[in-house]
């Protein structure tokens, strides 16, 4: 009441005093009392009336504003319905931010969920697509627009997912076979829903192709090396049972022992081979800081050739041609950086295979360039057996080989030039392949320039000269 009934009452008493004044002044002055009271009476009548008129107008100003879309052109009103347009319209703005601000949180989280690595899908209650991001968009070949409202069991129609759906069991997640998917490039993805809100429910599908083909190359790795130690295992067993069960003479028991040494020595190489794998896949990448020098690396590499070619051609006429860079190009050749030992595990297994698969005779040749644009070039050429094309792209696979047998028969255990090219990687370095069946193969490394520092041991050449004259 207050303020306003008073507005009202203050109108009323002025047209009261309007009504008396004009009657007096036009009407007739010596009217009796009673006549002055009804025109007075009449003047606060239209008074009021005037007054509801305007309240009434300023009433209906207000509601229209309100009744309109776009709530920025406020009327302009004094008194109760003045207070109640600011009031309206500060209420109004505080809910316009509340409704932006949740909008923007809104589309924080939709962002948030784009981001994942994951595809999303959101369902309502009835399993129609919410929303989805781009990579559920990908994996399941869904059109974030178009799909909207479908059903999920009706956009993908894999019969395992199908089953998995229908079953309505999702405390598991289900592998399946990705859209994308090609029999030379398979795709797997792990799905699995999550029940939220009311009856709504979350897809998240994750790529596990490279987790699935890891697990199977571990399956394939421990399968290849419980075969090949079993290989020697029994046959050092058939051997032990013959020597315990047979009376030999001393010489035939002397050759199955040789023959024992021999398999317990191929279990051992596959061990360290195994270890030395393990170590590369477990140690720190080797400095880019630390020096080696070349000149060092390949007089190692000699000496430990030229006693394996020995003892690999002891019984042969002819033994392995070999030829190694002169001093001069060593001494130029400078330093690479990286880790001695395993630079040097690389280079010793390269040499070995060109040694062990050239027959005794053959040219086995070591070079090292520096190349104009910085990097460095070793290789190892020989006039072995060569290697068909088909092969090439295989051979630093674990446990690959050409020629099982051959391999064996060499001492081989099938991890050489996988641990070549897991060095080399660990360098910055690259293998290269060239064989032609029949005329040998070319097993090279290149360093890239910043693997290679030049000049500071280009003094050094008097001395490599002597040092390989003495050896
Ligand atoms: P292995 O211990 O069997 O030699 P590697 O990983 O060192 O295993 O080599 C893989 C295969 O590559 C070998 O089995 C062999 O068939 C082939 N190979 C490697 N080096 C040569 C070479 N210099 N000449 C011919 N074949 C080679």
């Amino acid at each position: 009441m207050g303020w306003r009934g008073f507005r009202l009452l203050a109108s009323q008493m002025a047209g009261a005093l309007l009504g008396w004044w004009l009657w007096t002044w036009f009407g007739d002055a010596r009217a009796s009392a009673a006549a002055q009271g009804v025109a007075a009476l009449s003047g606060a009548f239209v008074a009021g009336w005037i007054w509801w008129l305007a309240d009434s107008w300023n009433a209906m100003r207000l509601l229209s504003w309100l009744r309109q879309s776009e709530l920025t052109n406020a009327p302009d009103l004094n008194g109760i319905w003045g207070e109640a347009s600011v009031r309206m319209r500060r209420w109004l703005r505080q809910s316009v931010q509340q409704v932006q601000q949740g909008d923007q949180r809104l589309n924080d989280i939709l962002s948030a969920l784009q981001a994942s690595p994951n595809g999303v899908v959101l369902l309502d209650a009835e399993g129609r697509i919410e929303w989805c991001n781009q990579i559920a968009e990908r994996q399941f070949g869904f059109d974030a627009q178009r799909d909207v409202l479908q059903s999920l069991g009706n956009l993908v129609r894999d019969p395992e997912f199908s089953a998995y759906y229908a079953a309505q069991d999702f405390s598991r997640d289900l592998v399946m076979q990705g859209r994308e998917s090609t029999p030379s490039r398979p795709v797997r993805l792990s799905v699995q829903l999550y029940g939220y809100g009311e009856g709504r429910k979350l897809l998240l599908a994750r790529d596990v192709t490279a987790l699935e083909q890891a697990e199977a190359m571990r399956r394939d790795f421990v399968a290849n090396v419980s075969h090949e130690i079993r290989t020697p295992l029994t046959v050092l067993v058939g051997f032990v049972e013959t020597l315990q069960t047979l009376p030999l003479e001393p010489e035939e028991r002397n050759r199955y022992l040789g023959l024992m040494a021999q398999q317990a020595e191929r279990m051992q190489h596959l061990v360290e081979d195994l270890l030395a794998l393990s170590r590369l896949e477990g140690s720190p990448l080797p400095s880019a800081n630390e020096w080696v020098s070349v000149s060092h690396l390949m007089q190692r590499c000699e000496n430990e050739a030229r006693g394996l070619s020995a003892m690999l051609t002891r019984k042969q006429a002819q033994p392995h041609a070999l030829s190694f860079p002169p001093a001069d190009v060593l001494a130029e050749a400078g330093e690479v950086a990286g880790a001695s030992a395993e630079l040097q595990s690389a280079f010793s297994n390269l040499l070995a295979n060109a040694m062990r698969y050239t027959p005794a005779g053959g040219r086995i040749e070591v070079t090292w360039q520096t190349q104009p644009d910085g990097s460095a070039r070793f290789a190892v050429k020989d006039s072995g057996p060569g290697i068909d094309p088909k092969h090439l792209a295989r051979l630093t696979e674990r446990f690959y080989r050409v020629d099982r047998s051959r391999s064996r028969d060499t001492g081989g255990t099938g991890l050489g030039l996988a641990i070549v090219k897991h060095v080399l990687q660990r360098h910055g370095a690259k293998l290269g392949i060239a064989s032609t069946p029949g005329q040998g193969s070319e097993f090279s490394v290149t360093f890239p320039a910043s693997r290679i520092r030049v000049g500071t041991v280009a003094a050094q050449a008097p001395a490599l000269r002597a040092e390989r004259r003495a050896a």
